[in-house]
């Protein structure tokens, strides 16, 4: 180690967490020990994790949140708490404190961040009035709220100025205070940097359902005070005025560059400290980096633009040449409980650029994707209520999409594609610039065996944490890659696989979401394990879809009994067995439509759609189909769809056998079946295979003495041939061999495995199939045949159902506190004789260029 003498010293103002990023990242280097480095904060407490804020209100110890407790023990290391840089002599190279201290440095470090601004309005710093930015303001804002409490015997009622990301982040704080809630926001919607008016839309919604009163387009004119000088209303612009006991002001930041300003640094515009790539600014004994910089001409209020620039501010004093790389400002939150994400070029300013968007106004999602001129490259996008996909599509900015966007859309199907193939350039963790490539070369390279040691190697997931799913995904793919075990447990509350938990549940016999996860998992479970377990207790036999605590654990198709469209309606697909409809029929299902005016297409699975039904329109159809003596059909769900079929012996001249008798047999067999993944039969009545049998789960193709048997295959994404099984069966052996094969999957598959799939991974491939199904080598057919009979004799027609119960009837409405009000977003016009949504940007699912 160089001598104290021979050292030089680096002086850092302020000790926020761009500071402690930067202390970190000039000690973990290899010639580190050239620098002794002092870090001056005004806070009194080390940096802390300000992004987590708000975790406060909801019981986190303030100290959790401190950032970096080995780097504050390093000897070449010191901190100076609760003292504020005063000023700064650029010639002497020193810097004063207001504990009277003169510091001199070799390289002088601004990171002195930002404050929150109050608007100039009269009242602004009456007694409770509060901005939100540090463990003192939260401090302050809560013990003022608890004296207030402990004078009044009403309700407190607090307003939030400014319905950005601090605002709503206020205003999750002020509820968890017990304080009825108000924010005031003065653009047309909340979020309006990251969101646009669809998102700003469905996330008003959701704030609102949580109880907090939203109001838009409103200025606040000023604060009203009472006695004491205490805060006791707000007057709007517009004259209107409103009771508040507490005011908190989230209405911006803006950087701490008075310093700067002082020694005639340069400044932006809109304030902060000019640097270049390097972040160094006029003066090259001084860089700035955080939120007090100004770099590419704007200042970044966000953490992770401000730890590039701490690793490039470090680099460079350590003879390296970095740059700093430019950045987004994608953000992943959750506020109030309430996903927001919003990314890239998220409001299409790309000219030529297209948008893909889906509204689900009943569940509370709006999902938007931006994508190039011709459809192909990811641009940007925003996800409100549903940010699951984000970790997917963060790195993908800027490259091609691996599928079909709507796959990255649609609610809980089969989730984004697989991301085996993310290049290694692709970003995943963009508030630690760790990319794909780092993540693999750390379990391949470097030997880390688990999330916990990548994350520990790399850093990644380490921050915001919104990249951890996509880090586990990549880490289990390089894992089994490299031959070694992955833990396969379904998600973080289980550990067992789904055929485990199949097994489980069946020898347990638990029927609730909350005893099974009690019992065999841990933590409140999440979007993977609960539609599992509410499959598996269907698949079981074990009631009603909906019954217990099963409702809230669907997908939103399931639990609405009928097939989510994009502008949030729903489709009705009355179940026609085998394709065969009487023309009595066929006037009933018109006549309802045109009732109902609903959009009405035949299917590829020769069934009629009827399209654009509103939520508390579906009982009322269910009723009417059920008395024209149809059931609704599953469209929609890990089940049974159809059974295609061509028309067979009855008419055809090729035909071998009645393939419509036998589909409409198939399908009344397994109507209902849940299963890991949707189920498709098919029966062509002669090998020329009008029926695409082929391309089914099940496939069944005539030939002159009985039926040949094909599994395993499927259309879609990707395509495959089913496999032949068994050959000239006749209508008993065909049944129970389908029986035993359908319960076989349903107990072995893993969630959202279709068989295809699944025969794919089967050990023993189709042979061991065979043995299990045809020569009962595991010795569990019996089994296997008794689990379908169970299903058999429990079917029910679950819409049915619903009808006659008054507690499942009360779900279906099109607002949560409004029965029977039509949603006034939903808008249509007229196309080819029928009504269809209205295309409009940022509406619902549309694409637009
Ligand atoms: C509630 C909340 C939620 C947030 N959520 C997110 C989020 O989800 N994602 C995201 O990316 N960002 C979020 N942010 C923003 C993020 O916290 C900031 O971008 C980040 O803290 C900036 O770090 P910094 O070190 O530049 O500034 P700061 O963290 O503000 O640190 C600067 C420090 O310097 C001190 N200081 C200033 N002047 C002096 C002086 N003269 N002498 C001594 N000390 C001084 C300040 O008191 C402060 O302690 C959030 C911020 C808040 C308040
Ligand atoms: S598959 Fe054979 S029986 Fe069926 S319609 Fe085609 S030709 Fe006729």
């Amino acid at each position: 180690m160089p001598s104290r003498t021979d050292q030089q010293h680096v002086v850092v103002a302020g000790a926020g967490m761009v500071a402690y990023r930067f202390v970190e990242a000039l000690r973990s280097r290899d010639d580190a020990d050239r620098y002794r480095v002092t870090v001056i904060g005004d806070e009194p407490r080390p940096p802390y994790d300000r992004v987590a804020l708000t975790t406060y209100f909801t019981g986190r110890d303030p100290e959790d949140l401190h950032l970096g407790g080995d780097v504050w023990q390093d000897p070449l290391v010191t901190l100076r708490k609760g003292t504020t840089v005063t000023a700064i002599d650029r010639d002497a190279r020193r810097v004063q404190t207001d504990r009277g201290d003169d510091v001199g440095y070799d390289h002088l470090v601004l990171a002195t961040g930002s404050y929150a601004a109050r608007p100039p309005v009269d009242g602004r710093d009456l007694r409770g009035c509060f901005v939100y930015r540090t463990i003192d303001d939260v401090a302050d804002l809560r013990g003022y709220v608890e004296t207030l409490r402990a004078d009044q015997d009403r309700p407190l009622r607090g307003v939030v100025v400014g319905g950005g990301l601090l605002g709503l982040e206020a205003a999750g704080a002020l509820q968890a205070l017990g304080v009825e809630t108000t924010v005031v926001e003065f653009a047309s919607r909340l979020m309006p940097l990251q969101v646009d008016d669809g998102g700003g839309a469905v996330l008003r919604r959701l704030i609102e359902n949580l109880g907090v009163t939203v109001r838009t387009s409103t200025a606040t004119a000023k604060v009203l005070g009472a006695r004491r000088g205490r805060v006791d209303g707000m007057r709007f612009a517009d004259g209107s005025s409103m009771p508040a006991d507490v005011v908190v002001f989230a209405t911006g930041v803006r950087p701490r560059d008075e310093l700067a300003r002082d020694i005639g640094l340069s400044v932006g515009e809109r304030g902060g400290v000019i640097v270049d790539a390097s972040c160094l600014t006029d003066d090259p004994a001084i860089s700035a980096v955080g939120e007090v910089a100004c770099i590419d001409g704007r200042v970044w209020g966000l953490v992770a633009p401000g730890y590039t620039m701490a690793e490039v501010a470090a680099d460079r004093l350590l003879g390296g040449a970095a740059t700093f790389p430019g950045a987004d400002s994608s953000t992943k939150l959750k506020l109030l409980g309430v996903d927001v994400a919003s990314f890239g070029d998220a409001f299409g300013t790309e000219p030529g650029c297209l948008e893909v968007s889906y509204a689900d106004a009943v569940a509370g999602v709006y999902k938007k994707l931006v994508l190039s001129d011709d459809a192909r490259t990811l641009l940007g996008g925003i996800l409100v209520g549903d940010a699951s996909s984000y970790a997917a599509l963060r790195p993908m900015i800027g490259r091609p999409l691996r599928t079909d966007p709507s796959a990255y859309l649609v609610a809980s199907t089969d989730g984004p594609p697989p991301d085996d193939d993310l290049p290694a350039d692709a970003t995943v963790c963009s508030c630690n610039n760790v990319t794909a490539g780092e993540i693999r070369s750390a379990v391949t390279d470097q030997g880390c065996c688990s999330v916990a040691e990548v994350k520990g190697c790399t850093r990644a997931g380490t921050s915001c944490g919104s990249c951890v799913p996509l880090v586990k995904r990549l880490t289990d793919g390089a894992l089994e890659e490299a031959g070694i075990a992955v833990a396969k447990g379904m998600c973080e509350h289980f550990e067992l696989t789904r055929s485990e938990l199949f097994n489980a549940i069946q020898v347990t016999e638990l029927r609730t979401f909350s005893d099974i996860i009690a019992r065999h998992g841990r933590g409140r479970g999440c979007d993977i394990c609960k539609p599992v377990v509410a499959s598996l207790l269907a698949s079981l036999g074990t009631g009603h879809i909906l019954d217990d605590d099963r409702g809230t654990l669907q997908d939103t198709n399931d639990h609405m009994l009928a097939n989510l469209q994009k502008d949030g309606t729903y489709s009705i697909v009355p179940r026609i067995p085998g394709g065969e409809v009487t023309p009595d029929g066929l006037i009933e299902i018109g006549r309802i439509a045109k009732e109902f005016d609903l959009y009405t297409k035949i299917t590829g699975g020769q069934r009629i759609d009827m399209f654009g039904a509103r939520v508390e329109q579906l009982p009322l159809i269910w009723k009417q189909l059920v008395d024209a003596g149809f059931e609704c059909g599953h469209a929609y769900g890990k089940s049974l769809r159809t059974v295609k079929s061509c028309v067979g012996n009855s008419w055809c001249r090729y035909g071998v056998q009645d393939s419509v008798a036998m589909a409409i047999r198939l399908e009344l067999r397994y109507r209902g079946l849940r299963s890991p993944h949707k189920l498709k039969l098919g029966v062509s009545g002669c090998a020329r295979e009008c029926a695409e049998a082929r391309s089914k789960d099940v496939g069944v193709i005539a030939t002159d003495k009985g039926w040949n048997l094909y599994v395993g295959g499927n259309g879609g994404f990707t395509p495959r041939h089913a496999t032949l099984f068994a050959e000239d069966l006749d209508d008993e052996e065909l049944v129970r061999a389908i029986d035993r094969f359908f319960s076989y999957y349903i107990r072995t598959a893993d969630r959202l495995q279709r068989t295809a799939a699944w025969l794919e991974e089967l050990p023993g491939g189709i042979e061991h199939l065979q043995d299990v199904v045809l020569r009962d080598g595991l010795g569990i057919a019996a089994d296997l045949d008794a689990a379908m009979e169970r299903h058999v004799a429990s079917y029910r027609d679950e819409w049915s159902e619903v009808l006659d119960d008054p507690v499942k009837l009360a779900r279906f409405t099109s607002f949560v506190n409004a029965a029977d009000v039509p949603d006034p977003d939903l808008r249509y016009e007229t196309e080819r004789g029928q009504r269809r949504p209205v295309l409009i940007a940022g509406d619902r699912l549309e694409v637009r260029s």
